[in-house]
């Protein structure tokens, strides 16, 4: 499910990020494939998607906490449209 608008759509259809540790923080990063350990948050492959998940706080609620998102990872997901 894209946790900027809620829509549900196969993992494959969705950009993936997985919380990933980096010293004493949690960082986002892009992982379509799934080929990180942990638990995947997904939004469309969209900037306005990525954008919304980021301000309803859906990477920290995903990541059971606090996470630390590059938002320059939103250039990489073009703006296709939902449908
Ligand atoms: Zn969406």
């Amino acid at each position: 499910m894209c946790a900027g608008c809620g829509r549900r759509a196969p993992k494959g259809d969705l950009a993936r990020f997985t919380p990933v540790r980096d010293d004493d923080e949690l960082v986002a990063v892009r992982d379509d494939k799934a080929v990180r350990a942990g638990r995947g948050i997904y939004t469309c492959r969209s900037r306005e998607c990525f954008d919304r998940a980021v301000e309803r706080r859906g990477f920290a609620r995903g990541a059971r906490g606090k996470v630390r998102v590059d938002v320059t990872m939103a250039d990489e997901l073009g703006d296709e449209r939902h449908g």
